[in-house]
């Protein structure tokens, strides 16, 4: 039987046969991760999924309008947690702004970062040993 390592776990696992070009193993947790990064390219590819995704949220959101208020209050752990990636995400934000202005300063389009140090993450094929990551430096030619 072939072999293959779960993108998420690094586990090896076995393909189904029904699905050839399978790569996360069955687990939850790795299946969950595998509809996150589906949802995610999908959100910033396809923009009507994108607005109805967060038309969806936001009708949700006006059925249950104190529902994330009484999360946090019987969670105090969480939304200290929360508050932390928040502040951290901010300030992630502003210096995304601060580099955003630095390139937008000189001659070029400023639409793609074309150059800068990458992660390159080896999605397929997947049946070598273990899950494949470089750091990829790329920078201007001409
Ligand atoms: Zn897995």
């Amino acid at each position: 039987m072939e072999k293959r390592w779960c993108s998420a776990c690094g586990e090896a696992f076995e393909p189904r046969p029904q699905a050839p070009r399978q790569s996360y193993c069955a687990k939850a947790e790795c299946q969950q991760s595998r509809k996150r990064l589906w949802q995610r390219t999908k959100r910033k590819t396809d923009h009507d999924y994108h607005e109805n995704q967060a038309q969806a949220q936001s009708n949700w959101r006006g059925d249950h309008p104190d529902y994330w208020r009484r999360y946090r209050e019987s969670h105090p752990d969480y939304a200290a947690d929360n508050r932390q990636q928040q502040r951290r995400r901010n300030a992630k934000r502003t210096s995304r702004q601060r580099e955003k202005a630095i390139a937008n300063s000189d001659a070029s389009s400023g639409t793609l970062p074309v150059q800068g140090t990458f992660r390159l993450i080896a999605i397929d094929p997947v049946t070598w040993a273990g899950r494949h990551e470089w750091l990829v430096q790329i920078t201007s030619v001409s």
